[in-house]
C-alpha cells in the first residue's frame, strides 16, 4: 500500500505557483498588483471559518493577496447579492468564492448564479459547469481539479480504468465523473456514478480500479467495498470528538482507513489527502483568472 501524500504534493505545487507569481511580478512593473482572491463568509460555522482561514494562508504562501468579507448569519439575501455585485465590479479582485454552506434563508443557486463567471474560481457557476461538460475552457470545481492533480502527480494511470464514484453532488461527484470520463490527459476512465438509490453498492464498488468516496458518511466504505489493488480517494471530511487533541476533534474520512488501506495499491489519508489539494485547485483557478486564461 502506498499513501497518496496530498499534503506534500500541495506543497510542491504551491512552490511552483509561487515561482510563477514571482516571475510574473519580475517581468511586469514591480508595482503591478498580485493575483487577488476574495472570500465571503456568512455566519460562524467553525469548519467554514477554518476552510477560509486555510485559503487565506495558502494565498499568502504563494504570494497572492486575499480578503475575507464576513457577514452575519442573519444577513439578507439582498445584502449578500449587493456585496457580490460590488466584488464582481472590483477590478482589483480576480477570484470570488462564497463559502458554503449558507444559512437556509439564502438560495445557494441564486448566490452562485450572481457571481461573475469570470471570477467564479470555485467553478460552481452554471456557465463554468456547462463549459466544463462541453470540454471548453472553464474553471473546474476545486475538489475534482485537486483529485485529478493528485492522480497525475502520483503517476496513477487512468485511461481504460473503471472508476466508481460514490456521491453525485454538484461540487464533487458529478463534476468528477465528467472530468474522468473525458477524452483527455489524465482521464479516459469508464465511470460509474453511484448515489443513495444505487442498488448493490458494495458489489459495484468492488469492480472499481479507482474508487472515489464523496458521500459525507463517516467511514462508510469498509473492506467489503473494495477489491485488492484498488486506488482509493477519500474525499470525506468529518470532525470526530477527540479530547486528546488541542482542537478537541480529529478528522476522519468516508473510508474506514484501517480496514481498507491494506487492500489498496494507493490510498489518500484523511487528513492530508484531498483537503490540501482542494485549496490548490482554488489557487490554480485564481492564477488563471489573474492571467485571464479562461475568458480571453
Ligand atoms: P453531499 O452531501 O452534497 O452529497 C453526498 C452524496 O453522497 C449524494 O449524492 C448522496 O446521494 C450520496 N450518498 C449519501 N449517502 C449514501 C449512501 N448511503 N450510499 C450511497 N450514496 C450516498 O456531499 P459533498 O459532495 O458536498 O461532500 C461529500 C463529503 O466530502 C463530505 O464529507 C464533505 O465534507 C467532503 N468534502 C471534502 C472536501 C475536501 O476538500 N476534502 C471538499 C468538499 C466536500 P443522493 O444524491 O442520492 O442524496
Amino acid at each position: 500500500m502506498k499513501l497518496i501524500d496530498g499534503k506534500n504534493i500541495a506543497i510542491q505545487i504551491k512552490e511552483e505557483i509561487a515561482a510563477e507569481i514571482r516571475s510574473l511580478q519580475d517581468i511586469q512593473d514591480i508595482n503591478v498588483r498580485r493575483p487577488h482572491l476574495a472570500a465571503i463568509l456568512v455566519g460562524n460555522n467553525p469548519a467554514s471559518e477554518t476552510y477560509v482561514a486555510n485559503k487565506e494562508k495558502a494565498c499568502a504562501e504563494v504570494g497572492m493577496s486575499s480578503s475575507v468579507y464576513k457577514m452575519s448569519e442573519d444577513v439578507s439575501e439582498k445584502e449578500l447579492l449587493e456585496n457580490i455585485d460590488f466584488i464582481n465590479h472590483d477590478e482589483e479582485i480576480d477570484g470570488l468564492i462564497v463559502q458554503l454552506p449558507l444559512p437556509e434563508h439564502i438560495s445557494v443557486n441564486k448566490i452562485i448564479a450572481s457571481i461573475n463567471p469570470k471570477k467564479d474560481v470555485d467553478g460552481f457557476h452554471p456557465v463554468n459547469v456547462g463549459r466544463m461538460v462541453l470540454g471548453q475552457p472553464a474553471y473546474i470545481s476545486a475538489t475534482p481539479l485537486g483529485i485529478s492533480l493528485l492522480l497525475e502527480r502520483s503517476g496513477i494511470p487512468t485511461a481504460g480504468k473503471h472508476c466508481v464514484i460514490v456521491g453525485r453532488s454538484n461540487i464533487v461527484g458529478t463534476p468528477m465523473s465528467i472530468l474522468l470520463s473525458r477524452n483527455a490527459k489524465n482521464a479516459n476512465c469508464t465511470v460509474t456514478l453511484c448515489h443513495s438509490k444505487t442498488k448493490n453498492l458494495s458489489e459495484i464498488c468492488r469492480t472499481a480500479d479507482i474508487l472515489i468516496a464523496a458521500i459525507g458518511k463517516c467511514e462508510m466504505i469498509t473492506a467489503q467495498y473494495v477489491k485488492k489493488g484498488v486506488t482509493v480517494i477519500d474525499v470525506g471530511m468529518h470532525r470526530v470528538e477527540d479530547n486528546t487533541k488541542k482542537s478537541g476533534f480529529r478528522l476522519k474520512g468516508d473510508v474506514l482507513f484501517e480496514e481498507v488501506s491494506p487492500l489498496c495499491e494507493y490510498i489518500t489519508p484523511v487528513p492530508g489527502g484531498v483537503g490540501p489539494m482542494t485549496i490548490i485547485g482554488l489557487i490554480i483557478n485564481t492564477l488563471k483568472a489573474y492571467k485571464q486564461e479562461i475568458y480571453k
